[in-house]
């Protein structure tokens, strides 16, 4: 028997209706989720990445004097009047700009971190690797529970001091830590430049969002750090990258360095981090227009009145499922604030195998919850207005299906 043999055209419309990377649905209540792409991005964001996207852009183009100019001066701007920074500079990732910094400040010299922020923070950065990868020489200092500002003195170090935030995990009971101004201090003395690896990026009073006390960008370069670093798409709600700021010195050091090269942004990413920043010069616009921040903003009555909807909406359907409006904690996520839980609201459905979940994430876009207890969870915080009816959609399709 002859076979057909899919033509070209053929597998190109098939991988179009199946494309390895796709939209999903997150109904997880982790708003950063960092196995689902992190941050959303703003709308605001999302055109101006269509606008610089698909042809060409000044990008390193300088068109007043029409010569070859910057791509690292495209959202510096908007960094140094959000910030205070005397500099700023874009890459990748954040990952990246802490390799960056090491390298370009401390590059084959001793780095003092105390043995408390020696930290892992998921998908594999771990601090001494990244140390290593910068050829910088790790200098362990303190202990685990107890770092002073002298036992950073006693690690000898000629490179540089490195203060990391330890994101993803709290230490309680009898701890000390040195604080960055002691630091600074410590530096100036030496004579070496300190840099913070702050993590987040959360540009916004704390409180404003209903979280709490957190160090923002702006502290450690009042503190008189030389390097802060952060992600774009952490707290700040923007697109990847890895955010650097601080004295003009140590970020022109950094651009100069080959490594730069090898970690530069895109273009896209660039247009998206920019559009993003531009709705922070209004904290009121900011909240209403980035996703992160709109998600941590919204009042547990709003989630639970459109999980209600939500019910109500279905159960008209004909959906018969034994579902409950349930009174959920959602998380902040993307290794930030580990202890603090966000009041949340979602559906809760028996789900004892987990096939229900399972024919929710076959569905297109797959919608992702979680399971707890033997009920699958669909927390409505961070399903974003728009994919609600993808939820909906899904639901009754399953309950359609059900059995088969
Ligand atoms: C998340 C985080 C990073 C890594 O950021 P990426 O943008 O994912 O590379 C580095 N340091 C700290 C302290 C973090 O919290």
């Amino acid at each position: 028997m002859l076979r057909h043999t899919p033509t070209w055209h053929e597998q190109e419309l098939a991988h179009e209706a199946h494309p390895s990377l796709r939209p999903v649905v997150n109904a997880t209540g982790v708003i950063l989720h960092t196995n689902l792409g992190r941050a959303p991005l703003a709308e605001e964001a999302l055109a101006a990445m269509i606008r610089v996207g698909p042809g060409y852009s000044n990008l390193e183009f300088d068109l007043e004097d029409g010569v070859r100019g910057s791509r690292y001066l495209h959202a510096r701007d908007l960094l140094l009047r959000l910030t205070g920074a005397e500099d700023a500079l874009v890459v990748n990732n954040a990952a990246g700009a802490l390799v960056l910094a090491l390298a370009a400040l401390a590059g084959g010299k001793g780095v003092a971190v105390s043995r408390g922020e020696l930290v892992e923070i998921g998908g594999g950065f771990r601090l001494p690797e990244i140390l290593a990868a910068s050829r910088a020489r790790l200098l362990e200092v303190g202990t685990t529970n107890r770092t002073r500002a002298a036992d950073y003195r006693e690690g000898a170090p000629d490179g540089a001091l490195l203060k990391v935030h330890r994101s993803n995990f709290r230490m309680t009971g009898f701890t000390e830590e040195a604080s960055l101004s002691e630091l600074v201090t410590l530096g100036r003395e030496l004579g070496l430049p300190v840099i913070h690896d702050l993590g987040s990026g959360l540009l916004l009073e704390p409180a404003r969002l209903g979280l709490p006390p957190e160090p923002r960008p702006h502290d450690a370069l009042v503190a008189g750090v030389d390097l802060v670093l952060f992600s774009g798409d952490k707290l700040l709600g923007g697109p990847q990258a890895g955010i650097l700021l601080g004295r003009a010195d140590a970020v022109a050091a950094a651009r100069r360095h080959p490594l730069c090269r090898a970690l530069r942004v895109d273009g896209m990413t660039l247009a998206a981090l920019e559009a993003t920043l531009a709705l922070y010069l209004d904290p009121v616009r900011a909240v209403e227009r980035i996703p992160t921040l709109r998600m941590l903003a919204a009042s547990v009555e709003e989630v639970r009145g459109r999980a209600e909807a939500l019910v109500d909406r279905l159960t008209r359907g004909g959906a018969g499922f034994p579902m409950a409006v349930a009174e959920l904690d959602g998380r902040v996520g993307g290794g930030t604030f580990p202890e603090h839980t966000v009041p949340s609201a979602g559906l809760r459905i028996p789900d004892p195998e987990g096939a229900l979940a399972a024919r929710l994430r076959a569905a297109d876009p797959p919608v992702v919850g979680r399971l707890d207890g033997g009920s699958l969870v669909l927390d409505l915080r961070t399903v974003l207005p728009a994919d609600e009816p993808a939820v909906e959609r899904g639901l009754s399709a399953a309950w359609e299906g059900r059995g088969r």
